[in-house]
């Protein structure tokens, strides 16, 4: 029966197309016929038609006759928007830095620092020393092979402890960063440790250094970069030591909201 069914239906098919192709080619022609009529610009005999209003220099205003108050769009498209300055920018696992990354050094009681921000940093220890507190900067600027040792180091560690390899290495970036994760190779870190008390633990935190810290770094610039209840955001544990430079006004953003540094840049 099948042989018999399809012909008929091309056939039919072919009938429902005709009639509209009809129309749609009568509507072609009336269209065009009707278009000079349709145009507002000129007459036939060539005249211009009446003046239109002055029209501002506005580029694809449309209509003539119609002024459009045509700005540029004051922000860039995605693609063209700037950098995050150098102090806010976010170094982490998700973010991280490439081998080749280098930065102006100046060397600050405790170690290398970003030159940019180096004053900052010597500023806020000197003013502590005034206070009679005894701040020791035990890491500041690493190169990528720093870090890359201390990782291996840390995973050594906690292979020795009886981890797995996947473990140690899963644990170690929760302390010790692989290359290219750390904000020490930006040189925008510094670990600041009571002299009296130089263990990297929680209990540094008890410290008058860190008090003051905790309570003053936003002055200058610097922020406590991996807080306690953070460490979900950040990946990192606790660390009441590592302070970051971001600059005065970002810090004091941060420190008076209580968030961190992803936070602050919508990461
Ligand atoms: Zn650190």
């Amino acid at each position: 029966m099948e042989p018999h069914h399809a012909p008929r239906h091309a056939r039919k098919r072919g009938g429902r197309w005709l009639l509209p192709a009809l129309v749609g080619s009568a509507c072609a022609v009336f269209l065009l016929c009707l278009l000079p009529h349709l145009m507002p610009t000129a007459s036939a005999s060539g005249q211009p038609a009446a003046s239109p209003a002055p029209v501002e220099s506005a580029p694809d205003s449309g209509t003539p006759g119609i002024s459009v108050n045509w700005e540029p769009s004051p922000s860039p498209a995605p693609e063209e928007q700037e950098e995050a300055p150098w102090y806010l920018r976010l170094v982490n696992l998700e973010n991280r830095l490439p081998q080749d990354f280098t930065v102006e050094l100046a060397q600050v009681d405790g170690g290398p620092f970003d030159a940019r921000a180096a004053e900052a940093l010597s500023q806020m220890l000197a003013d502590m020393e005034a206070q009679g507190l005894s701040p020791m900067v035990c890491s500041s600027f690493r190169t990528w092979e720093d870090q890359e040792t201390l990782h291996q180091n840390k995973i050594d560690s906690l292979l020795e402890e009886g981890y797995s390899q996947e473990a140690a290495e899963a644990e170690a970036s929760r302390w010790v960063v692989p290359a290219g994760a750390s904000e020490h190779q930006l040189g925008l870190a510094a670990d600041i440790v009571a002299s009296q008390y130089q263990i990297l633990e929680e209990e540094q935190e008890n410290t008058p250094e860190q008090q003051w810290l905790m309570a003053h770094c936003q002055e200058y610039g610097f922020i406590l970069r991996y807080p306690k209840d953070k460490t979900e955001v950040t990946g990192v544990g606790y660390e009441p030591w590592h302070y970051r430079y971001v600059g005065v006004e970002a810090a004091q953003e941060i420190m008076a909201q209580g968030i961190c540094l992803e936070e602050y840049v919508g990461q």
